[in-house]
């Protein structure tokens, strides 16, 4: 469990949760109620709609604490170097007094030393600048979540995602449900606190919400698009921009869809891939560490 300080990512948490709230409000005591008064579609709307909210929230809260797949920093090899050298890079532009760490030699192939929080990494890992450590198989640093989206997190964010979606498309249903059905007369109707007339008041919740329920839809429905794409084509947003930025063309790779969407949501039932409640931890591949530092020739 962790919670990044910064003041971006805290910032647009709360405006998720305060639009929850307003939403749950606003839809609940201005268009369910005053359209399904008589029988018992009222309480139903408002359970669906408040079991849904539930699932926006935990799987957002999973996303936001959960471990998005820190690489652990390396403490024996970065007291070593420290004593070395008090600076090191692996910028080829350094100077003779720079340490180039080779750590095929001790943890494998295609890892490699971050020069910004010195961890070794493997591969597919990358520095997130906001997290300050490496992340494996990081796809971006997502404000609204206030975390990475990485490899053990990315299951969650794609539910938060889902449940978002939904949760906007219900709500534009009942807006529109409770305009066919208007009516100025009902029992708990278009009425304020104090009894004045709440026509108004509905017109002009009905817009913010729309508002809210339209950019949220079509901003979900965009990075789903893009989370889909990037699994399908088992690419993450990063590698991505760095194979463009190399003009070299896409990997292909003959793994099947359903395989490249285990490797995220993990190995269980397709049904328990909705569930925000399954343990975070699925079978992936553990990272071994040396247990003695590398020598270094200077
Ligand atoms: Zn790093
Ligand atoms: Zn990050």
């Amino acid at each position: 469990m962790q919670l990044r300080k910064d003041p971006c990512g805290i910032f647009c948490v709360i405006l998720i949760y305060a639009s929850l709230v307003y939403a749950d409000y606003a839809l609940s005591r201005w268009m369910i109620l005053p359209t399904f008064s008589d029988g018992l579609w009222a309480p139903v709307h408002i359970i669906i709609f408040n079991i849904i909210l539930f699932l926006v929230v935990v799987s957002h809260s999973r996303t936001m604490l959960a471990d998005p797949g820190i690489v652990p920093l390396n403490k024996s090899s970065e007291e070593k170097l420290r004593r070395s050298v008090p600076e090191y890079s692996d910028d080829e532009s350094g100077s003779d007094n720079e340490i180039f760490l080779r750590p095929e030699e001790y943890v494998g192939e295609d890892w490699s030393v971050c020069t910004r929080c010195e961890s070794f990494r493997p591969p597919r890992a990358h520095h997130c600048r906001v997290c300050r450590r490496c992340i494996r198989r990081m796809d971006h640093h997502c404000p609204w979540v206030n975390n990475c989206v990485g490899e053990l997190n990315q299951k969650y964010f794609l539910q938060f995602l889902i449940y978002v979606g939904l949760c906007s498309g219900y709500a534009i249903f009942v807006i529109i449900h409770s305009w066919i059905n208007h009516s100025d007369h009902g029992e708990t109707g278009l009425k304020g606190p104090r009894g004045q007339s709440g026509h108004h008041i509905k017109v002009v919740h009905t817009i913010v919400l729309s508002m809210e329920a339209l950019l949220f839809g079509m901003f979900v429905l965009a990075v789903s698009c893009d989370q889909l794409s990037a699994i399908f084509n088992d690419e993450t947003a990063i590698e991505s921009v760095q194979r463009r930025n190399r003009r070299s063309p896409r990997r292909s790779k003959r793994v099947s869809k359903i395989s490249l969407l285990r490797g995220i949501c993990g190995n269980g039932s397709i049904w328990t891939w909705l569930l925000p409640c399954t343990p975070s931890t699925f079978e992936r591949e553990v990272i071994h560490f040396p247990s003695a530092p590398p020598h270094y020739d200077v």
